[in-house]
């Protein structure tokens, strides 16, 4: 991890429950939600105690479904000092929707969380980093109802998302907008590039390889990293989907239980980091 001179690195957290993720969507409805065992809000609270402990602020990106039943815990994480910002709905993938549903789906996400934390909202990350080669209306959209960034592109190859062609830094998609849109940390070594910014990388992958991808971001490209994670990723205890594919099972359970203690370790080694997305480029 970072050194004295090293830049701020952002943190950033996904909060949808675990029933919620793009790994199960094929087998559990979101019309089914409802009679699921919501743990989306204890789950944050344990987030929001590390964070404490650590003294870390981070950017919590929220579904709108989420942010509609639990208003206290959205208004416990605002008052922790972290920003609140917007993930979507209920967790569609940007391709998936159009430009009309996606200007929709976005605009009323907004207004429940602006109206649960009195704050204006600034931020989105499309469910699955969605945002690629197939949607170049998406930008467009943040841009004209007036999003400061977005942190929704994977320029990498990956089977389920990714979007290779586009910068591994900030840039600003829309000409003459002021969005800025800062894609997941990616690492290159020789001509290969892999997402280093967290999620599956950083749990399934032993700790020292996330370390040296984020020290190498920040002192080789001299760039800060767009580190993630997931309030579920931290609960052993969730209910088990045996009817998903069994790689998507491997991904999503694999390591639960060591991931707290991973992610104390990146918090302890990141203490003081700066707060919102925004502010890390
Ligand atoms: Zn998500």
């Amino acid at each position: 991890m970072p050194g004295a001179d090293a830049p701020l690195n952002g943190l950033s957290v996904d909060v949808e429950d675990w029933f919620q993720v793009g790994a199960f969507e094929g087998v559990i409805e979101p019309g089914r939600w409802e009679s699921l065992d919501c743990r989306v809000e204890r789950n944050c609270d344990a987030v929001l105690a590390m964070l404490g402990q650590a003294g870390v602020k981070g950017t919590f990106f929220t579904l709108g479904w989420v942010a509609e039943r639990y208003p206290a815990m959205m208004r416990r994480i605002a008052a922790a000092g972290h920003e609140i910002a917007s993930h979507g709905w209920k967790h569609d993938r940007v391709f998936t929707l159009g430009r009309e549903a996606f200007a929709a789906d976005i605009a009323r996400t907004r207004a429940v969380l602006e109206e649960v934390t009195g704050e204006k909202v600034n931020g989105y990350r499309a469910p699955s980093f969605s945002i690629d080669g197939r949607t170049p209306w998406a930008h467009e959209v943040l841009a004209e109802q007036g999003y400061a960034y977005s942190s929704s592109v994977a320029p990498i190859v990956h089977d389920h998302y990714g979007w290779r062609e586009a910068p591994r830094f900030a840039f600003r998609p829309v000409e003459g907008a002021d969005l800025l849109e800062i894609p997941v940390t990616t690492a290159e070594l020789g001509s290969r590039r892999f997402a280093a910014g967290g999620g599956g990388f950083f749990r399934l992958l032993p700790y020292a390889l996330s370390s040296w991808a984020i020290r190498r971001v920040n002192l080789r490209d001299g760039r800060p990293a767009v580190f993630y994670f997931h309030p579920w990723e931290i609960d052993p205890g969730q209910p088990r989907v045996s009817s998903a594919p069994l790689r998507s099972r491997l991904r999503h359970y694999t390591n639960l239980s060591v991931m707290g203690a991973k992610l104390r370790r990146v918090l302890d080694q990141q203490r003081g980091m700066g707060v919102a997305m925004a502010e890390g480029e």
